[in-house]
Order: structure tokens, then sequence, then C-alpha cells
């Protein structure tokens, strides 16, 4: 086992992977940028180094900055939380090379994976279902039209190496497409570097459910159910639950067992998710996240495990401790998204904390870096907190999930715990009948 862990992040994630490592006895050493000094996750490890100033460029995503840290510091390990340098396999590779373990899946599965294209491939050859689309990359009108028409109106165009919701166009005719495509394409050479997009049909009334799973990197690999994504603004999750109102356990068996066994083939080292649209009854690939998820609480909730400790476990080498048969789920747990943006209108609101009183009580968690008197700096995500609430049954979850919300107090800055509490009065909501599209046209009737 480590003895010392550098983690690569900030915030309540950081403040996460923390806790994990001091159950394990493992020293932390926290890096940080100049607006984050004063930081709950820098307060609480055992060593902080500054990283560079504010802009995300030139700290949290500063690798020669991390590596010099981890040397200074003499970290074996790096955790990277979410986000930032999660999914960047040169980062996993500068590690490497440098002696130091990159707690997550090898570079080899990171860049397979982050290539969105390249992942559908692998996926359908590992005999996980996917959309309907191009092969490859689709670079001009007429090929888009072509393709769009053997599949059918509506499509999706996407970027090859997108994230994050970004990027995205729909096209439902060969007029859209002709604007669609090219806008697709301008957007994804802005924000990823690369203007590579692919078609994809568009499915109209899905649900976003997606299969949580656990590799040792030795052939060894399990699934831990589902949890379902579908509550989105702008291809964003504000809200996950596990397990999802809309699949049996017959249900969940089977695609859980698939994706397990595709990740076993590939020697799938640590947590990872297949993310899938469901339809009718179906499931279809549209990527994988490489790294721990922002949702993945709710999956602890229901199995008992430290899905962070079993990160560090096998990054260590351990094999899994655990067989699919060893792996239970109990009840049913739901996480809210809080971010420090206007309920309404969503505009951001970063600023001074003056107040914090969290909820708590028999299955309430919070994961969250904020105190009183805390800076929300204005350079990041807008992520503050998540509220956790687990129950016997999702009739309990929601009835625990409304009090423990109405205790919720932040005051100082403007929060989207107004928009959860107008949420689960919403029968659709209550009843667990909701699609990709539900949050988006209730905001559009709200507004
Ligand atoms: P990102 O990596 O940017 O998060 P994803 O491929 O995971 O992109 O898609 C994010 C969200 O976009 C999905 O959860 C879904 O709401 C929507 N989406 C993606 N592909 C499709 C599709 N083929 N049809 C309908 N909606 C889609």
């Amino acid at each position: 086992m480590f003895d010392k862990i550098l983690i690569a992040n900030r915030g309540e994630i950081a403040l996460r992977v923390l806790r994990a490592c001091r159950e394990l006895g493992i020293q932390t050493v926290a890096v940080h940028s100049t607006a984050d000094a004063d930081a709950m996750h820098v307060r609480l490890a055992d060593e902080s180094v500054c990283i560079g100033p504010p802009p995300a460029r030139d700290s949290y995503l500063n690798i020669p900055a991390i590596v010099s840290a981890c040397e200074i510091t003499g970290a074996e390990a790096v955790h990277p939380g979410y986000g930032f340098l999660s999914e960047n396999a040169k980062f996993a590779e500068i590690l490497t090379e440098h002696g130091i373990k990159f707690i997550g899946p090898s570079a080899e599965n990171i860049r397979t994976m982050g290539d969105k294209i390249e992942a559908k491939r692998t996926a359908k050859a590992l005999g996980i279902p996917v959309v309907p689309g191009s092969d490859g990359g689709v670079s001009n009108v007429d090929e888009g039209k072509r393709i769009a028409r053997e599949i059918g109106y509506p499509v999706i165009i996407k970027a090859t190496a997108g994230g994050g919701g970004r990027g995205m166009k729909v096209a439902r005719n060969d007029a859209e497409m002709e604007n669609a495509l090219s806008t697709a394409q301008t957007e994804a050479k802005a924000a990823f570097g690369n203007e590579e997009v692919y078609i994809e049909k568009y499915l109209v009334l899905p649900r976003h459910i997606e299969i949580q799973v656990l590799g040792d990197g030795q052939g060894n690999a399990v699934h831990l159910g589902e949890r379902d994504c579908s509550l989105q603004r702008r291809h964003q999750k504000i809200w996950e639950e596990a397990h999802s109102p809309a699949l049996n356990s017959a249900q969940r068996d089977q695609i859980g067992a698939r994706v397990a066994k595709a990740m076993a083939d590939l020697s799938y080292e640590g947590v990872g998710t297949i993310e899938f649209l469901y339809e009718n009854g179906e499931f279809y690939f549209i990527e994988m996240n490489t790294r721990l998820q922002v949702e993945h609480p709710v999956t602890e909730m229901i199995t008992g495990l430290d899905l962070v400790q079993e990160q560090i476990r096998v990054a260590s080498g351990a094999k899994l401790q655990y067989a699919q048969s060893d792996i239970t789920f109990a009840g049913h747990a739901i996480e809210c998204r809080i971010n420090a943006e206007n309920a309404k209108t969503f505009v951001p609101s970063p600023g001074r904390v003056d107040a914090v009183h969290f909820p708590g009580g028999l299955g309430v968690r919070v994961d969250s870096a904020l105190y009183a008197g805390y800076r929300i700096p204005p350079y990041y995500d807008s992520l503050i907190g998540k509220l956790i609430v687990f129950g016997k049954t999702r009739t309990e979850c929601m009835m625990r999930l409304k009090r423990a919300m109405g205790e919720f107090v932040i005051e100082g800055v403007e929060t989207t715990i107004p928009l959860f509490q107008r949420l689960l009065t919403e029968p659709d909501i209550i009843d667990g009948h909701y699609d990709i599209h539900w949050l988006e046209n209730y905001l559009a009737r709200d507004a």
C-alpha cells in the first residue's frame, strides 16, 4: 500500500479523496492554486504545495508543477479526482515515466476511451450495444447528409474529443445539417482543439443510465449496478439516482454482466463508467468515463463500498476482493448537485459564504468543501456541494431528501437549492417518470 498520495484536484472531490486516504492510514498532499490557499482540502491535508496562479491551465492542469510537487513531497501516487487531468493519457504516462503511480487505468485505456469514435468501436468489438451512427469522423455536409438519411433523421453531431456536454448539435433534416455540421466543427475546435465530429442517431425520449465498474487490471472486474442520470440541463447532470426507476433486477444483471465481462477482457484497472442511453428497453452505449464520477456516492450508498478506497487498493497492485456474487444492493440513493448559481438564470454566483449549515440525520451525506467565511473563487466549476440521501425504498429516500433539502442553509451566495425544492414537489419526479429532456422542458415552462 502507498504511504503518501498527492491529490491533483480541488473542492469537494479533493476532500473526498483525502477522507479515503486518511481511513487507509495514507498521508496526503494537497496541491492548490493561489486562489485556493484557504481551501478546505488544503487545510485538512498533511502537506500542501502551491502549483500556480488561479487559471486552471496554470495550476490544476500544470503537469510539470504537479510532478515537481510529487518529487518535493515524496508522494508515490497521484489521485486525479474528476475533471482536470483525470482523463489525460499524457499525464498518466508522464507520471509513470517518473516512477509515480497514476491512480486510474492505463494510459492506453484512457486514450482509447477518450476518443469517442475509438471508444464506440472498442465497445462494439467487446459486445456492448452502441447507438447507430457514422463509423468514423464526418468532415463534410454531403457525407453528413448521406449518413443521416441512412440512419434516419433526427441525428446528433458530436465532437470526437468532446466532454462536459459541449459541442453537440441536433439536425432534423438536410437543411439543418448544412449549418449544424460546421457549427459543431467550429465549437469542437474552440473547446477541445480538435474539430473532428461524428454523427449518431438522435434518440428522442431516452433515459441516461450508466453502469459503474471496478476492475483490478489483472483480468477481474465487477459491476456495481447502475445510476440514472437523466435529469440534465444542457447535457449536464444535476440529479442522479440508484437504482434507476426504469430498470428491474433482471435487466440490471444482464447489462451489468455484459459490461463487467467487457472490462475484464480489457484488463481494465480502477473505476470506470459505461454510459448508455436507454429507450424502449434497449441500451445504447454513448461513452465511457475512465475515472471516478461526481455521482459515485449514490453507488456507495447502495453497495456499502468506498469506491475511492477500492481505486487506491487496485492501484497499489491488490487483486479485486469481490466476485460479482459478493456485490449486493440495498435500498435507494439520490444525489443532488448544488451549484453556486442563481436557481432560475443559472448565472454563477461566486463570493463569500457568510453562513453554512449542512443537513444531517439518518441516511444523509453531504460532500462539500464549504465553510463559513470561505470565498468561492470565480475561476472554477460552480459545484459547491452534493447532497446524497439514502432510504430503504425510493419513497423513503424522496421523503428524506425533501426533509434534508429543507435543512440546508448556505448564505452569502445564490445556490440551486430552490430548484431542487421545486423539483421535489413535481409529480413526475416523485414518480420517477422523467427522460433526458424532462428538465429542459420543465425549465422552459417555468421561465
Ligand atoms: P459528454 O461527453 O459531453 O458528456 P455524452 O456523449 O456523454 O457527452 O452525452 C451527454 C448527454 O447528451 C447524454 O446524457 C444525452 O443527454 C445527450 N446525448 C448524447 N448522445 C445522444 C443521442 N445519440 N441522442 C440523444 N441524446 C444524446
